[in-house]
């Protein structure tokens, strides 16, 4: 693994921007972090109100059957707060990328519907969408928040439960989704890490399938990670500064 310093960050940019070319065939596998800069808290930042909870105290099934309000309070004040903010330079500069390369995809495990708004198209999503919900009893989608504020549960016409589309802890991921990420992390000739802690499996075995497959792989991240031994290169620093860095030595 090489490690750049701010100070080399520039040159190691510079010969990262060389590998890309028109038949690159580029993934973008995402976390939480690349939303950060848009104002969505990652799960190991303080997020006010909801604090004496712990995500994972939230985010499962027994949890949710135990104290529904609870939980589809919590995934309200969360779909809020994806509702109210808006991509940012990160998100943008991973959809701009689509119209350099001939392949570009991004794998995330963000829920937050960011990069799509951002435009871009090939968004396999590992952990579901927060702004989807559905019936646990007879399957009915709901597009929307978890519509009721009054604390009350909110169910559906038949009565069962209405959760969010997400992927919860102890669940399995949607099948199809992870196939079609699995293919492309064995395709791939660049493998970009973005602002992911790289713990939660089996989404985190992804880069180590892109390496043995050949692939050279990048993490972008302010911090060192559970991934940084695997990289060939790490940038250290914000999404939203390295990815617009790295677009505009492919724009010139
Ligand atoms: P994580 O919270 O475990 O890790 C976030 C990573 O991003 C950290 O390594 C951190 O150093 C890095 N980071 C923070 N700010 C950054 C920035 N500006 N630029 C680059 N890197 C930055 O997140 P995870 O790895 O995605 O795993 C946690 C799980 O939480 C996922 O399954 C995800 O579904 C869920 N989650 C999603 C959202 C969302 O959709 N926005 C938010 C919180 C949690
Ligand atoms: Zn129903």
């Amino acid at each position: 693994m090489i490690s750049f310093s701010s100070a080399d960050t520039e040159s190691a940019l510079d010969s990262l921007a060389k590998r890309i070319t028109s038949n690159s065939y580029i993934v973008f596998f995402t976390g939480a972090g690349v939303s950060a800069e848009s104002g969505v808290p990652t799960f190991r930042s303080i997020d006010g109100l909801w604090e004496k909870f712990k995500p994972e105290e939230l985010a499962n099934f027994k949890s949710f059957i135990k104290n529904p309000a609870l939980v589809q309070a919590w995934y309200r004040h969360r779909a809020e707060i994806v509702n109210n903010v808006k991509p940012n330079r990160g998100h943008t500069a991973m959809a701009d990328m689509e119209s350099k390369v001939a392949t570009c995809v991004v794998i995330t495990q963000n829920v937050d519907n960011l990069h799509q708004r951002a435009g871009s198209r090939e968004v396999i999503e590992l952990h579901g969408n927060i702004l989807r919900n559905y019936c646990i009893d007879c399957g009915v989608q709901f597009e929307g928040d978890l519509l009721i504020e009054n604390g009350e549960t909110t169910l559906c016409k038949c009565g069962g439960l209405v959760r969010p589309d997400v992927v919860w802890f102890g669940e399995m991921l949607p099948a199809n989704s992870f196939r079609i990420a699995e293919k492309h992390a064995r395709k791939c000739d660049l493998f970009i890490s973005v602002g992911t802690s790289g713990v939660v499996f089996p989404a985190a075995g992804l880069p180590t399938l892109a390496k043995s497959s050949g692939a050279f792989l990048v993490e972008v991240n302010t911090e060192a990670t559970d991934l940084s031994s695997l990289m060939d290169v790490t940038f250290q620093g914000k999404s939203g500064e390295i990815l617009p860095k790295l677009m505009s030595l492919l724009k010139s």
